[in-house]
C-alpha cells in the first residue's frame, strides 16, 4: 500500500469522470455477463442471475459492488429494504417479494445463531456420543465439551468441532491438533455456551485447572 492510496484525483483527471452520468445508490438487475462477482459469498453471478448493485464513490468515479440478491437479503437487508423502496428496478423486471426476502434473512439469521463457536460446553443429550480423546462414550445429561481438532482435507486444514469428555479436556488442549487455545478459554466457554454461568462454572470444576 501506498502512502494515501485514496487521495482524490484531480478536478481534471480523465474525459472518462465528466461523461460518466451519476449512478442511482442501488440497482437491481439480471447479470448482463458471467463477469461480476458477489460480494458476499465470492462466487461468480452467473448471466441473467438478479444482482443487487450498491454504488461506490472512488477516486475516479463511481461503479456498483454487485451482490446476488438473495445473498443481499441475507447479509444486508436494510440495503436491500432500500432499493426495494426506490424503487431500484425497471417495472418489467421479476423480482421476489421483500416479504420473501425478509423470509430468507430470518431464516440465515437462525442458521448463524446455531451454528455454535468453538469451544462451547452441554449436557450430552443422548448416551451415544463418544469422547474422541479417549474414546470412551459421554454419559447422557453429563458435560461434554465441544473442542475444535485440526483435520486435514487434502492439502487444507480445518478446524472440526469434536465432542470430549469434561476430565479429558486438560489432556486434548495438549494435543498436537488441538485448535482450541488454552488461554481465554474459561471466557470462550462462558461466551458460546449459551448456558447460564453456573451451569459453565460447575463444567469447568470438573475439567479442572488448565494449565
Ligand atoms: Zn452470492
Ligand atoms: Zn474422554
Amino acid at each position: 500500500m501506498t502512502d494515501d492510496p485514496s487521495a482524490p484525483a484531480p478536478e481534471s483527471a480523465g474525459p472518462a469522470e465528466a461523461a460518466e452520468p451519476e449512478l442511482a445508490p442501488y440497482l437491481i438487475e439480471e447479470a448482463r455477463s458471467s463477469r461480476s462477482r458477489c460480494r458476499t459469498c465470492r462466487k461468480k453471478i452467473e448471466k441473467g442471475k438478479l444482482r443487487l448493485g450498491i454504488v461506490l464513490e472512488g477516486p475516479y468515479g463511481s461503479g456498483y459492488i454487485w451482490h446476488h440478491l438473495n445473498c443481499a437479503a441475507k447479509r444486508r437487508l436494510e440495503d436491500v429494504e432500500a432499493a426495494y423502496a426506490q424503487p431500484a428496478f425497471d417495472e418489467g423486471l421479476k423480482v421476489p417479494s421483500i416479504e420473501k426476502l425478509r423470509g430468507l434473512q430470518e431464516k440465515a439469521e437462525k442458521e448463524r445463531a446455531e451454528r455454535k463457536e468453538l469451544p462451547y460446553v452441554e449436557k450430552a443429550p443422548t448416551g451415544r456420543s463418544k469422547c474422541k480423546h479417549c474414546g470412551e462414550g459421554i454419559e447422557q445429561d453429563s458435560f461434554r465439551v465441544v473442542l475444535g481438532r485440526e483435520v486435514e482435507f487434502g492439502s487444507q486444514v480445518r478446524t472440526g468441532p469434536i465432542n470430549v469428555h469434561a476430565k479429558c479436556v486438560v489432556d486434548e488442549l495438549d494435543a498436537e491438533d488441538c485448535a482450541t487455545e488454552v488461554e481465554g478459554f474459561a471466557e470462550a466457554l462462558h461466551a458460546h455456551s449459551g448456558l447460564d454461568a453456573a451451569t459453565v462454572d460447575a463444567a469447568l470444576v470438573e475439567i479442572g485447572p488448565l494449565d
